[in-house]
């Protein structure tokens, strides 16, 4: 075994021993659910699986469902005509609350079960079977496989769900809601029953924590702007009432459902699920949140939480004189954001000659740049060029392509040797006094 399936394995093995919760009742089949039933699963970013205890036992999604058809709405209608029907702020009530703006009657986030009712109204499709089929179709893209529905479980809640189709009505009555509100909720009920297992949603989670792009399968099944806004709405209601408390102990973005189903999404690390079907009193699985406790905390996941320097983003500064030219170098490597590009800039003053001359940046070793950074390097070789310097730039497109749009005041070469070479073109410069 691999290290983190040992870790997995030993945090199961302890926690299968944690007995309290008590399984949901109020939809019939899920009162049949085995308590000790309890599987973990984390997916990485190079879409490697891990698992440990009942991670392939299947299961209905319930709520986890919600953040996923946020996301498809999100992309059907755009944010803001979205926000326009649906909230969010942690509503502070429990899940099935009646939790409506008093004068629109728009309910207050996509996580509670009114406002999930009204995303599913608002996935743009002409008829209910056909915004079923895209729901099952945009879940299916994020767990990797064509997921179904446990028709037992749907046939048993749409029995018992009159809290469900009350609150569609309520909203029906209010004006927030525009659709059929028995159509709505048989729509989100069949969501609700979609079959997955710990598996699938560390696939969905770890989609999430990718920007979008399924880690197993490489697709990219949403763009990485609603990503951004999903994983936040996920982050201040997706723990119902208890949001608030998740959020300070355990720091990432999560979602739970009443059959015992968790998320939680690590950006740019991981995505991992449980299992475990007995509930605390704010319907989230008491297992899944002692184990993402752990989690978070032997990993420091807290979104808060100071990560660690990166490897040095600068690993070269200095000024070569040739051929009676100055010529200040800078070597940089990695991932140019925020912080990156700020010693960067820092070292380009330090080596600048001080009368006009030569500046060399290397970036051949430079992977990703963001475009706010890549525009801000931009302008700082822009006014080394203003200010009489020669600038000559190695990089890979990627440099290029995220500084597009800026007036180009440097020379692009393919390597350094290249660019070095570049500068020492030309007549030598008379000797400065
Ligand atoms: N289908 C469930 C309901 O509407 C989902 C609730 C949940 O998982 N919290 O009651």
């Amino acid at each position: 075994m691999d290290p983190v399936t040992d870790s997995l394995h030993e945090m199961h093995q302890r926690l299968s021993a944690l007995r309290e919760g008590k399984v949901a009742d109020y939809i019939p089949q899920l009162a049949l659910a085995d308590p000790d039933d309890f599987g973990v699963a984390l997916v990485s970013m190079a879409g490697h699986v891990y698992r440990a205890g009942k991670a392939d036992t299947p299961f209905s999604i319930q709520s986890v469902s919600k953040p996923f058809v946020y996301a498809l709405a999100l992309s059907d209608l755009g944010p803001q005509e979205l926000l326009r029907h649906v909230g969010v702020e942690p509503s502070g009530n429990p899940f099935n609350a009646i939790s409506l703006e008093p004068d629109t009657g728009r309910p207050a986030n996509p996580m509670i079960n009114a406002g999930a009712i009204a995303t599913t109204a608002l996935v743009r499709e002409s008829d209910p079977a056909a915004r079923f089929a895209r729901i099952r179709a945009f879940l299916s893209a994020f767990a990797g496989r064509e997921l179904d529905v446990d028709e037992d479980v749907y046939a048993s809640e749409a029995a018992t769900g009159d809290r469900n189709r009350a609150l569609a009505y309520l909203m029906h009555s209010a004006g927030s809601l525009h659709a059929d509100p028995e159509e709505t909720v048989d729509t989100y009920f069949r969501q609700c029953s979609v079959r997955v297992t710990a598996t699938d949603l560390a696939v969905m989670a770890a989609t999430l924590a990718n920007g979008g792009r399924n880690p197993v399968t490489g697709n990219q099944v949403v763009s990485e702007p609603i990503v951004v806004r999903t994983l936040a709405v996920m982050a201040s209601c997706g723990m119902y009432d208890g949001a608030g408390q998740w959020l300070l102990d355990i720091g990432l973005p999560a979602k739970s459902g009443v059959s015992g189903g968790l998320i939680a999404a690590s950006p740019a690390r991981f995505g991992v699920a449980i299992y475990s079907p007995p509930l605390d009193p704010s319907g989230n699985p008491v297992r899944a949140v002692a184990a993402l406790g752990e989690v978070s905390e032997r990993f420091g996941l807290h979104i808060m939480h100071m990560p660690g320097l990166r490897a040095a983003t600068v690993t070269g500064a200095e000024r070569l004189e040739r051929d009676g030219r100055s010529i200040g170098v800078v070597t940089a490597q990695g991932s140019l954001e925020f912080t990156e590009t700020e010693a960067l800039m820092h070292a380009l003053r330090q080596v600048t000659p001080s009368a006009p001359g030569w500046v060399v940046l290397d970036l051949t070793a430079v992977s990703a740049v963001l475009r706010g950074p890549a525009v801000g390097l931009a302008a700082v070789l822009a006014d080394l060029a203003e200010r009489g310097h020669h600038v000559a730039v190695a990089a890979q497109q990627t440099f290029v392509e995220a500084a597009e749009g800026r007036p180009r005041t440097w020379e692009v070469f393919s390597t350094r040797a290249d660019a070095l070479a570049w500068c020492l073109e030309g007549p030598a410069p008379a000797p400065q006094e």
